[in-house]
C-alpha cells in the first residue's frame, strides 16, 4: 500500500515525500478512500496513529480539487480539537501536507486576544481549525460565517464530551449545513459518542485500527 494508490493528489504526494512519509499507517489507509469516496466516517483511533493526517490528506485534496475563484473565499472545512494545544498542531500539520495546494487555514482557540483571530476570519479562508468554546464566541459576534462549510471534524470527540463541549458541540452542528461530511475521531465509540454520531452523521463508514 502507497499513498500513491490511494488516489492522492500529486501536489499532496510530493508534500508527503518531502516529511518522509513512505507509506499510510493503517488507520490511514482505511479512512482516507472512505472519505474520498464522500461517506461520513467514525474512526476509532489515538494519537500517534497517524490519524490527523487520515482527514487533513483527503480534506485537502477535496477542497483542492474544488477549485474557487480569486477573492474572498467561504470556510469550507471546520475541524473542531478540545484543546488549544491539538488545534495548534492540526493546523501544523495541515500547512506541512498542504505546503503545494493553495488552501488557507487558521487556528481559532481562547485564551488570546480577539484581533488576529478576527482579522485572518476577514480576510477570508478556507479551513479553520477551532476550539468549540472560542468558535461559540466567534458565532456570537457574527465574525465567523459557518453556512459553506461541506466538511467537519470531530477531533479527539470523545475528549471534546469529556470537557463539556457537548453543548457548544450542538449549537455548532446547528450553524453548519446539513448536506456536508462529517468525520468523527475518538479514541473510543463510548455510548455517547454513538449517540453523538446518530444523531449528526449519515450512515457513517466506521474504520478502527
Ligand atoms: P498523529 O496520530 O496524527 O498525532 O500523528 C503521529 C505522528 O506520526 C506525527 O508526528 C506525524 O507526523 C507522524 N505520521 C503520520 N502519518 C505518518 C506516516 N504515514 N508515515 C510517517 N509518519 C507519519
Amino acid at each position: 500500500m502507497s499513498f500513491d494508490s490511494l488516489g492522492l493528489a500529486p501536489a499532496l504526494l510530493r508534500a508527503l515525500s518531502e516529511a518522509g512519509y513512505e507509506k499510510p499507517t493503517p488507520i490511514q489507509a482505511a479512512a482516507i478512500p472512505e472519505v474520498l469516496a464522500g461517506h461520513d466516517l467514525m474512526a476509532a483511533a489515538q494519537t500517534g496513529t497517524g490519524k490527523t493526517a487520515a482527514f487533513s490528506l483527503p480534506l485537502l485534496h477535496r477542497l483542492a480539487g474544488e477549485v474557487r475563484g480569486e477573492g474572498r473565499r467561504p470556510i469550507r472545512a471546520l475541524i473542531l480539537t478540545p484543546t488549544r494545544e491539538l488545534a495548534a498542531q492540526v493546523q501544523d500539520n495541515l500547512r506541512d501536507y498542504g505546503k503545494y495546494v493553495r488552501l488557507s487555514s487558521t487556528v481559532i482557540f481562547g485564551g488570546v486576544g480577539m484581533g488576529n483571530q478576527l482579522q485572518a476570519l476577514r480576510r477570508g479562508v478556507d479551513i479553520v481549525v477551532a476550539t468549540p468554546g472560542r468558535l461559540i464566541d466567534h458565532m456570537q459576534q457574527r465574525s465567523v460565517d459557518l453556512s459553506k462549510v461541506d466538511v467537519l471534524v470531530l477531533d479527539e470527540a470523545d475528549r471534546m464530551l469529556d470537557m463539556g463541549f457537548l453543548p457548544a458541540l450542538k449549537r455548532i452542528l446547528a450553524a453548519v449545513p446539513r448536506q456536508r461530511q462529517t468525520l468523527l475521531f475518538s479514541a473510543t465509540f463510548a455510548p455517547e459518542i454513538k449517540a453523538l454520531a446518530q444523531q449528526f452523521m449519515r450512515e457513517p463508514r466506521e474504520v478502527s485500527t
